[in-house]
């Protein structure tokens, strides 16, 4: 049976139904109410949603819209080309400006998605004469780009420093022993928040031996930018990083911006290179002007109303003293994503429908997105949420847990003997 062949594929499917990791789409007909991204009409049925990126609740605030309309009044739609030929507009320029003082940067460069600035970041940088060492649960955009740059790829323990310091020696040690020591880089990539787990990279310490052992740090900060540091700059904030120690930034535009599409931000010389290289920049179509006009009016959103930031912390508070007092596995993570890691997809499954049922939209996220063995529910908040939102969550929770007990319990007498062979 070849591989394009129907029967093929339709067993394909088959499996992946069977074992309870087909993904199905859920379709959104509108809001309840306009300008609340957290009430959803679906198939007749009000849902809460707690599993979007719109971590600020800016995806519906009108100011995105109302920019994107004036700039769709005076310049139409489209961009009409990549940006190298004739897409790069105004709006583009000054959202890219705009992101590289907020950044601090000397430059920032757009990419119409987060997926192709990696890619596009990582396959200019790296060639296989190169090495990239890269944290276990990297985002996949990154892992893709590091296996399309040809260059070898050596993965540390999630969060390990020490691993990684290794990895990165051993790396030295090449040096001069192939193409010589001039050609060969080592880079290193992490998440600043990584997305399935909340958790925050350890990038003091990774700034550190990066420095020590004169490898580049690239750190995607998809789900920090606008949420994390005292005024949204992300996880390097936090960490009170310089651009010095971190020279690449990647971040996102579709999550707390509630926009589309990405930057990578650095100093002139190095984005001017990009710009030059990569590949998904040079090829592909610019994000239509209007989308950047929205995303400048969110960044200045994003930076005059702190108070979206404070009530997000106190619903991270309210939602883990909580979940914690009803018995909750939760993870240790103190951003707005915060998953109850389940284990078997089945379950995760089932939970996730029955939190439906109750009117609660939260995801089941399964392998591949995550590692085998530790489907999730990944709840995230969002600064659109109430705190009576997130109450009615963690009790609606409460109960499918309970009532998953016997389930959970047979999963994982299952999961037994497999994990043995395995
Ligand atoms: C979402 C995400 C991306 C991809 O960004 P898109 O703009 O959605 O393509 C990249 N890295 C991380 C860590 C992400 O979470």
């Amino acid at each position: 049976m070849g591989k394009l062949d129907p029967a093929w594929l339709a067993a394909q499917l088959q499996a992946l139904e069977q074992r309870h990791a087909r993904r199905h789409r859920l379709t959104i007909d509108s809001l309840a109410r306009v300008g609340n991204p957290t009430r959803l009409w679906v198939g007749g049925q009000l849902l809460r949603n707690f599993c979007s990126n719109d971590y600020l609740g800016l995806s519906t605030h009108p100011a995105l819209a109302q920019a994107a309309n004036a700039c769709m009044q005076q310049f139409g739609f489209g961009a009409g080309a990549a940006h190298l030929v004739t897409g790069h507009w105004r709006a583009h320029h000054a959202l890219e400006e705009q992101l590289a003082a907020f950044t601090g940067r000397e430059r920032a460069l757009l990419f119409s998605t987060g997926y192709m600035a990696n890619l596009g970041t990582v396959t200019a940088l790296a060639d296989r004469h190169d090495t990239l060492i890269a944290d276990r649960l990297c985002h996949a955009s990154l892992l893709d780009g590091a296996r399309l740059s040809g260059a070898k790829l050596r993965r540390f323990a999630h969060a390990d420093v020490t691993a990684a310091a290794r990895l990165l020696e051993s790396a030295r040690a090449d040096v001069g022993v192939g193409a010589g020591a001039a050609s060969t880089a080592r880079l290193l990539l992490t998440d600043g928040v990584f997305s399935m787990d909340g958790d925050i990279a350890p990038l003091a310490e990774l700034a550190a031996i990066s420095a020590q052992h004169d490898a580049m740090l690239i750190v995607d900060d998809a789900h920090g930018i606008g949420v994390l540091g005292a005024t949204g700059r992300g996880t390097l904030e936090l960490a009170h990083l310089s651009a010095h120690e971190v020279p690449l930034l990647v971040g996102t535009l579709g999550k707390a911006l509630g926009s589309f599409g990405a930057f990578v931000a650095g100093d002139a010389l190095l984005i001017d290179y990009l710009m030059q290289r990569a590949r998904p920049y040079i090829f592909s179509t610019a994000m239509p002007p209007a989308v950047a006009a929205a995303t400048s009016a969110a960044l200045k959103l994003v930076q005059s109303e702190g108070w979206r930031r404070a009530h997000l912390q106190l619903l991270i508070a309210r939602f883990r003293s909580a979940a914690s007092a009803a018995g909750l596995p939760l993870s240790p993570s103190s951003t707005p994503i915060q998953p109850l890691i389940i284990g078997a997809e089945a379950v995760a499954l089932a939970l996730s429908e029955a939190l439906k049922r109750l009117g609660f939209w939260v995801a089941a996220i399964r392998p591949p997105t995550v590692p085998p063995g530790t489907a999730r529910l990944r709840i995230t908040l969002s600064a659109a949420h109430t705190e009576e939102d997130v109450m009615a969550l963690v009790e609606a929770l409460a109960t499918v847990w309970r009532e998953s007990a016997p389930l959970r319990a047979a999963s994982q007498e299952a999961a037994a003997p497999v994990d043995q062979v395995s």
